[in-house]
């Protein structure tokens, strides 16, 4: 079979928005989301986790997130 460049990229495409995908599946299905940084503070407030987990917000699926990685942006 020959080699057809648009296929090819059309596949790798994909492939990229696959693993994109999965990405997104496991930073926000796997977390608790929030509809505020409010709300996901005190949520780690509740838990005795401030100061431990930070809060970020996820342009993914536009709520907010907790991590225990400080945020470079709010140094
Ligand atoms: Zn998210």
């Amino acid at each position: 079979m020959a080699f057809d460049p648009m296929k090819w990229w059309l596949r790798s495409r994909a492939n990229i928005d696959e693993v994109q995908d999965r990405d997104i599946e496991r930073s926000c299905r796997s977390k608790d989301a929030y509809r505020s940084e409010g709300e996901a503070r005190s949520h780690a407030a509740m838990n005795g986790m401030s100061g431990v987990l930070f809060t970020y917000h996820c342009s993914y699926c536009d709520q907010w997130h907790l991590t225990r990685r400080k945020p470079p942006s709010t140094a």
